[in-house]
């Protein structure tokens, strides 16, 4: 599908929701995407993307960046602490804050460089134990403890179970957020991202659905 079918559904259901036009922000998420394909939705115009590694990132990113001014780029996917510092370097917000140890190691290098990105705390909405993420139950003292390190925590990011309805997650999330007074929800892929902006989404991340099957291996 290509990316302006997607913002045109994107649109369609800001309006079914009553929400402003422009509200939700779409990611692109172009982790293991073929080169040629990432390229032709720059050329598009598209210019807010995710990814989920950093390795991954730093190998595709920084030439992209100049050739295309304008990239925001996003840390989806688990941050290792000894990879923050890269990390910072990289991308413009990171969606996979989820504990203490890399609130402190994030804290002290926004300290000793001036700049933190933008940052959403991963909420474990389905309690997988495989999963990332704080536990629901523990997430307003860990936001309170992100704060209290002055990390300018914007919103909440979840990834539901592949196997359950991602509403109740969606309102899980949104219910957690609003009660913490955080403004902004990263909720939604290929999949399910018409019903996270129903439930409020300000960002979804969209990949196989703008860019087709992504490679492995
Ligand atoms: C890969 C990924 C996406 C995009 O998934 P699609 O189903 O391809 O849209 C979104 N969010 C995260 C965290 C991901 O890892």
């Amino acid at each position: 599908m290509s990316i302006a079918e997607i913002r045109e559904r994107i649109a369609r259901a800001e309006k079914e929701a009553g929400r402003p036009e422009g509200s939700v922000r779409l990611i692109a998420v172009s982790k293991k995407q073929p080169e040629a394909r990432v390229r032709a939705v720059l050329e598009e115009g598209h210019r807010l993307f995710g990814e989920n590694r950093v390795q991954e990132a730093a190998a595709k990113w920084p030439a992209w960046r100049e050739e295309f001014p304008g990239v925001e780029l996003h840390l989806l996917g688990p941050l290792q602490t000894n990879k923050a510092r890269q990390a910072l370097g990289l991308f413009d917000a990171i969606h996979s804050l989820d504990r203490p140890k890399l609130a402190k190691t994030l804290a002290r290098l926004a300290q000793e460089t001036g700049r933190c990105p933008m940052l959403f705390v991963q909420v474990n909405t389905g309690e997988e134990p495989q999963k990332a993420g704080v536990p629901p139950a523990d997430a307003d003292a860990f936001i309170a403890e992100c704060r209290a390190l002055d990390l300018p925590v914007a919103g909440l990011m979840c990834i539901p179970p592949v196997e359950e309805e991602p509403a109740l997650h969606f309102a899980l999330l949104a219910k957690i957020a609003e009660r913490n007074g955080l403004a902004e929800l990263s909720m939604g892929m290929s999949a399910d991202f018409e019903k996270a902006v129903s439930f409020g989404a300000t960002y979804v991340r969209v990949g196989s659905a703008i860019f087709g099957a992504r490679e492995y291996g």
